[in-house]
This record gives C-alpha cells, structure tokens and sequence, in this order.
C-alpha cells in the first residue's frame, strides 16, 4: 500500500464557494468543507467573523461581500489563533481586531510555528503566501463577554466564551436577534474536527453545552455546510460532540491498558470511519487529533507546539505505509 499523501498537502482541486444570505445583512461564504467565514452588517459598518489564510484569498472573499455592502470593517473578529484563519487579516483594513485572552498568548507564543506547520499541511488555501505581512495581533482581547452594538434597530452581537474548546481561546459570535450562531471551529458540520490544539474533555462537555444553549436557529460552523432549524443546528453539534466522545472512548482505552500510540490510531480510525471517514479532512486531522488526545491522557494539559517537523514525525508515524 502506497503512503498516503501529507495532511492536505495533495488536496488542490479549487473548492465552489457559495455566499449565503442568513439574515438582513448577515453572511457566510462556505466553501465545499474549506474554512468558512462571515460577516455582520452595523448601521453604518461591518464586522467581519474569520480572516482567510492569506490577504489574497480574504480579498476574493470581501469582493463577493462588496456585491451586497460597501460599508466598512470596523471589526474584525478572529474565532482562534489558527494561522489559515488570522493570516490574511491585513485585507479587511479593519479598525479594531478582536480575540480572546488566550488567542494572543497563543499568538505569542507559537504563532509563527503554526503558521509553518498549517502552510505545510494545507498549501492550497495558502493563495500568495508572500501576501502576508506577518503575524495577525488583536487590538482588544477580552475573558468572557463583549458585545457590540451594531446601531440602529440592527440589536446587538455577543462575542462569548464558551470554556476550552477546539482551542484555549475560542469565541463564538452570536445575534441574538437572528438567532444566528457564528460557533468558528467549536462546531463543524459535515467535516472532520480538528483536534490537534484541543482539549477533548472541556470541549465535548461543557463548551459544547454552552454552544446548544444558545438554541440557534442557524449555525455557521468552522467548515461545511449551515445547518438551518433547531434540529439541524443540534444535529451538528452532536455530531461534533460524538466525534469527540469516541475519541475519547477508544484513545483512552488503548492508553489504560498500556498500549501504544498506533493502536490507539488504528482503534480510533476504525471507529470513526464509518461515519465521519467521507468527510472533508478526516485523513489530515487524525493523527494530529489522537497525538494531542495520548498527550491529555498522559496529563500534558497545555498543548505541545505543532511544528513543520513535528507534523511529519506523526504522520509518518500513524499515516505511514
Ligand atoms: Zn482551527
């Protein structure tokens, strides 16, 4: 058997992207299981939720959205610190870039690391990599709440942190008024989740609890489809719950009874696949997500840092012929 292709390294077939209308004045740009991004119309501004990997690729991005509003960015709000969603931040021209707390601390400390490891494994959506100016820094950071009044009778946005998650740092933005969740990477629908920076337990509990709370009637997650109704919108976030509870289940076994690494892989991959193996990314997220997994069960609480080195260790590893 041939080894398989590095992460997302051999995916280069351009994906369809699609603008969706959510709300008056409310967007998402989907793209076939690429990262998604969206944007919210002020009275006489736009907040703009996700930044694209390069400011070349963010700009095809803000050409479709001029089609529906000129108005400009005055927010640029960043759901976590993942390179092929801040690195093209500089296109928006925005006055004010949000995160939380911890997104900076990770900015700081393995920004550009991650930036390395994420070009290595995902090159497509890397459009003129020399586009990008360095690395993207918030203006403001916040702990557990900001809302933005977005003026006339528009109501107001609510940035929130909902606990430990995909990341240490990730924010949802929610329009309480749509009932329009924008849930970043937390939540994805139809494509594999991410698990490499995570922390599987806090997610798969609480933070995803936190997330159904807010009974969205439209969900735009990290990648695939907007789940639209209160049954679909549930329907995602189970399915990221679930993908989380089995990685949990099968890594932790394997990990109790002193096993390796491998056979945790190979446990995990042969649960999963029967579900979520179709799905866009599953192949390039799983070694990373089990690697991060036997991390946590091994009482490594902070995430270790993915370099571009590192990345092909594991991969060879786990992916290798
Ligand atoms: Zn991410």
């Amino acid at each position: 058997m041939a080894a398989k292709p590095f992460a997302s390294s051999a995916d280069l077939a351009e994906k369809t992207e699609t603008l969706e209308i959510l709300a008056d004045g409310v967007y998402a740009l989907t793209a076939e299981g690429d990262p998604n991004v969206g944007a919210i119309e002020g009275e006489d501004f736009l907040v703009a939720f996700e930044a694209r990997a390069t400011p070349v690729a963010a700009r095809e991005w803000l050409d479709r959205l001029r089609e529906h509003t000129g108005k400009p960015v005055r927010y640029l709000v960043l759901s976590h610190y993942h390179a092929v969603r801040v690195l093209g931040a500089s296109a928006f021209d925005a006055d004010v870039i949000i995160t939380h707390e911890n997104t900076r601390k990770l900015i700081a400390e393995r920004g550009k690391q991650d930036w390395d490891s994420e070009y290595g494994r995902m090159p497509r959506l890397f459009k003129e990599p020399q586009s990008i100016p360095g690395l993207t820094w918030p203006d403001v950071t916040f702990s557990d709440r900001l809302a933005i009044d977005l003026g006339g009778d528009r109501g107001e946005l609510v940035l929130q942190y909902c606990g430990r998650g995909h990341t240490a740092g990730d924010i949802v933005a929610w329009l309480p008024r749509q009932r329009v969740l924008f849930a970043g990477d937390l939540v994805e629908a139809q494509a594999a989740p991410y698990t490499g920076d995570a922390f599987h337990t806090d997610w798969s509990t609480g933070t995803l609890d936190r997330v159904k709370a807010f009974e969205a009637e439209v969900l735009v997650g990290g990648r695939g489809v907007v789940p639209r109704g209160r049954d679909a919108v549930d329907a995602a976030i189970e399915q990221t719950r679930n993908f989380l509870k089995v990685m949990l289940d099968k890594v932790g076994a394997v990990h109790a009874r002193g096993g390796t690494l491998k056979e945790a892989f190979h446990a995990t991959h042969e649960a999963l696949a029967p579900q979520y193996g179709r799905w866009p990314i599953f192949e390039h997220c799983l070694p990373f997500d089990v690697q991060r997994l036997w991390d946590e069960f091994d009482g490594i609480d902070w995430p270790r840092i993915w370099t571009a080195d590192r990345d092909r260790e594991v991969w060879n590893q786990l992916q290798g012929a």
